[in-house]
């Protein structure tokens, strides 16, 4: 039918021209980079993005969930839709953080899961719901990461989520995710949690990590599986005030630029 000259270029050629347009790159972030050769290549993309803006990285806002989106109900959480109760402005909130060009992104301990109250599917209905419910204030979250684990064999639980991991936070394992799925700027970046243990995930990930007097306020020192509880860089009365924040400095912030040079002050 075809002869080898009818079959397009060969794999050499194709190699060939591969290795030509990576050539090309890299000397188009040799010219940008001053110290590309010191540079990781990993970091040298990053470098070569924020001075060039292409491919531009994105602000992302990382959202607990209980306690800052909805209700936090105490006891063991949220198990089910019907549990489900929106903070006032919530819906509000994310909508203004998209409207911002912020990622909406929710990272989520669901130890519920391990402990045998909910199932996976129960999980989907809870998430379902939260998502309902935001909708209903032309809300949209991005993408919702969850952590099924919790280090405790318990009686009844889940045995194959009953692991030490490193998605629970203060883990941080759910925030590399997203941060490798979305092409995340985390620089410009923040997470707004009530527990100390969304705020040491955040401080370990280098992002500004603002607290919220709604759910456990930052108060669960007790909860903190560490001698030393991170301290929110600031607090905020709810969600709806540290997106205002998040906002009202996401109008200034350009890549490669600290706009944030007020933080750890004004916490607690
Ligand atoms: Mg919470
Ligand atoms: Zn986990």
């Amino acid at each position: 039918m075809h002869g080898p000259d009818a079959a397009g270029p060969s794999p050499f050629e194709a190699s060939a021209a591969l290795r030509h347009l990576r050539m090309t790159v890299m000397d188009w972030m040799r010219d940008a980079i001053p110290d590309f050769a010191s540079l990781h290549p990993r970091h040298a993309l990053q470098a070569y993005q924020t001075d060039r803006k292409v491919w531009p990285m994105r602000p992302a806002i990382f959202f607990d969930c209980d306690g800052v989106l909805n209700e936090e109900p105490g006891g063991h959480g949220v198990l089910g839709p019907d549990d489900v109760r929106l903070i006032p402005g919530a819906g509000e909130a994310v909508r203004a953080a998209r409207d911002a060009g912020y990622l909406a992104i929710i990272v989520t301990n669901r130890a519920q899961v391990a402990k045998g109250f909910v199932t996976l599917a129960g999980l989907e209905a809870i998430f379902a719901r939260i998502r309902e419910l935001l909708a209903q204030d032309d809300a949209t979250i991005d993408a919702i990461y969850f952590c099924p684990h919790h280090p405790e064999q318990t009686p009844g639980g889940a045995a194959r989520f009953q692991i030490a991991c490193e998605c629970r936070k203060p883990g941080t394992l759910l925030f590399r995710r997203a941060t490798a799925d979305f092409g995340i700027d985390l620089g410009r970046s923040a997470l707004i949690g009530d527990s100390l243990r969304d705020i040491g995930a955040g401080c370990a990930m280098g992002l500004r990590a603002y607290g919220v007097h709604t759910g456990y306020g930052c108060r669960d020192v007790e909860r903190y599986p560490d001698q030393a509880p991170p301290v929110p860089d600031r607090m905020f009365s709810d969600v709806r005030e540290a997106v205002a924040f998040c906002v009202t400095h996401r109008a200034i912030a350009e890549p490669g630029q600290d706009v944030w040079a007020e933080r750890k002050t004004d916490s607690g």
